[in-house]
């Protein structure tokens, strides 16, 4: 048999992992991709002596990361590192409560009970539903494709299906987590997991409360590298398998004859092969690869609410502080109000939850000595044509003003540098539909099986991968849509 050929478009982390799955399968794999560096959202840069994580900062269930490398025969650990946090975030509250949310369940449970009075075991419960969650869905939502009959005659997805009331798809986040708790920060806490797939836990079904199960039985981690080694780390290993990267290299075309794909067409070639992965964001694969195929695109699907996209200020700050960890978050008065202007508003609520991450304190060298690398981002609404200049800097003044209060100094005096990503830049740098962090939103009980399939329904040998597609956003999901899709190609 010759050799298969793949080429995938996008060197997002999902289109990495795809292409050295399919180099272990034994295809011929190149991977073209629009920038000059590969990880898509999940690339680094410098600035001024300071290094950032431009996007994701949250690193969890690493073991999807070590997968890649055992199957490539080798012992993750030669080739990526990473630590085990024990406290995954310090949260500040507008009353001045201050708490830790360690990984260890009992030690977490204690510090909600000592800090806002919530009972342990009301939380251990919350945390037990959780993990109930997580082994009725994951399975079937997030490590197989909900589009192969396959999926939903195998024993476990049928005694998932009976248990299906338990995963509370029918009520909201919020009104789960109100009734479970008695404390409003301890609502606040739980609610805030809505946002790591971008959605609103007043509107979301009580479904996402799986989340906290991945932070308290998983973990959190730090890679010894920053965030960026993951993409590096990964790509060095593709390489070692053969895949060829091709960077400045913005696909035009998905070339179809006859339902079938065929290769793609960049810098006015046409490159042939046998199977066409793209891990571009799904809307633009459509509107713009497969523009001239109008009957091919799935209108349902290219309609639905996009996540939440995000407001990021990094700034190099000429001093250090004791009092912050490595993620921190200071949360709004009033979080209804907040995600009231994200979602119905459309705009930025003027005392947003703030989320500030320092990788600095782990990795001494990503800022100067005595200084500390601020990666500052608020969650915004998707882009919608808003006047995003006018909101950026309303927002930078009141989230200054309440930083500046929270931790008793005038913050803007110790910014020395400062770079800005905004929905218009995110969508532009990585081509994301409305600059949306995480494809499409979860804010219907439905959503998970709204989204696009990993394999195009109409065209033989076109399979799609990443963020926007199923089973969705965060470096996890799109590390098993990758073995989705891969698992796929025969
Ligand atoms: P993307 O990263 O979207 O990359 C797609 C690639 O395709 C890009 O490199 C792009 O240039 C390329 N491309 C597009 N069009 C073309 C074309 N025509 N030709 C060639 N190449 C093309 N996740 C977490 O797990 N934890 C977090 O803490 C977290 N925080 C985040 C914070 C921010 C600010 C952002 C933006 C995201 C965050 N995420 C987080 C989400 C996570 O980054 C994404 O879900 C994930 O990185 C998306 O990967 P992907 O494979 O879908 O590809």
């Amino acid at each position: 048999m010759p050799q298969q050929k793949a080429v995938i478009i996008g060197a997002g982390i999902a289109g990495i992992a795809t292409a050295i799955r399919l180099a272990v399968k034994g295809y011929a794999v190149e991977v073209y991709e629009a920038n000059s560096y590969p990880g898509g959202k999940l690339a680094e840069f410098e600035q001024n002596n300071y290094r950032f994580d431009a996007g994701p900062s949250l690193f969890t269930m690493p073991h999807y990361v070590d997968e890649l490398f055992k199957l490539a025969g080798k012992n993750p650990a030669d080739h990526f590192g990473y630590q085990k946090l024990d406290v995954v975030c310090r949260y500040f509250y507008e009353d001045g409560t201050r708490l830790d949310a360690y990984a260890d369940s009992q030690k977490f449970a204690q510090e909600l009970a000592l800090k806002t009075g919530e009972p342990v075991a009301a939380t251990l419960k919350h945390l037990a539903n959780s993990r109930d969650i997580y082994s009725i869905t994951n399975h079937v939502f997030l490590e197989r494709s909900l589009h192969r009959l396959k999926t939903f005659l195998r024993w476990d997805t049928i005694r998932s299906i009976f248990r299906f009331p338990q995963i509370d798809p029918f009520r909201t986040m919020h009104k789960a987590n109100a009734a479970g708790f008695k404390d409003a920060r301890v609502v606040q806490f739980f609610d805030r997991y809505a946002t790591y797939n971008g959605s609103d836990p007043y509107q979301a079904p009580a479904t996402l409360n799986v989340i906290p199960h991945l932070e308290h039985h998983f973990g959190a981690y730090f890679p010894d590298g920053g965030m960026y080694s993951i993409t590096q780390s990964l790509v060095k290993l593709a390489e070692e398998l053969g895949v060829q990267f091709r960077y400045n290299y913005k696909v035009e075309e998905i070339v179809v004859i006859n339902g079938i794909a065929k290769g793609i067409r960049a810098k006015g070639e046409n490159i042939l092969a046998d199977v066409v992965v793209s891990n571009m964001d799904v809307w633009f694969t459509y509107k713009r690869l497969l523009s001239k195929h109008p009957q091919l695109h799935p209108k349902k699907i290219l309609s639905q609410e996009r996540s939440s996209s995000a407001l990021i200020f990094y700034w190099g700050i000429k001093k250090q502080f004791t009092g912050l960890d490595l993620h921190n978050i200071f949360f709004s008065a009033d979080y209804k109000a907040e995600f009231d202007h994200i979602w119905k508003q459309q705009d930025i609520y003027h005392n947003p939850t703030v989320y500030l991450n320092i990788s600095s304190k782990y990795k001494t060298d990503d800022a100067p000595q005595g200084c500390e690398n601020w990666f500052v981002m608020i969650n915004v609404p998707a882009n919608n044509g808003q006047d995003w200049d006018k909101l950026i800097a309303a927002a930078r003044k009141n989230i200054l003003a309440k930083l500046s209060r929270l931790l008793g100094e005038d913050i803007g005096k110790l910014i020395e540098s400062e770079t800005i990503l905004d929905p218009r830049s995110i969508e532009s740098k990585t081509s994301s539909y409305k600059g949306s962090i995480y494809g499409t939103s979860s804010n219907n009980q439905f959503a998970a099986f709204l989204r696009h399939a990993n394999r195009s329904s109409k065209v033989k040998g076109l399979y799609f991968c990443g963020g926007s597609v199923h089973p969705g956003g965060g470096i996890p999901l799109c590390l098993l849509s990758a073995k989705i899709t891969a698992d796929m190609i025969k």
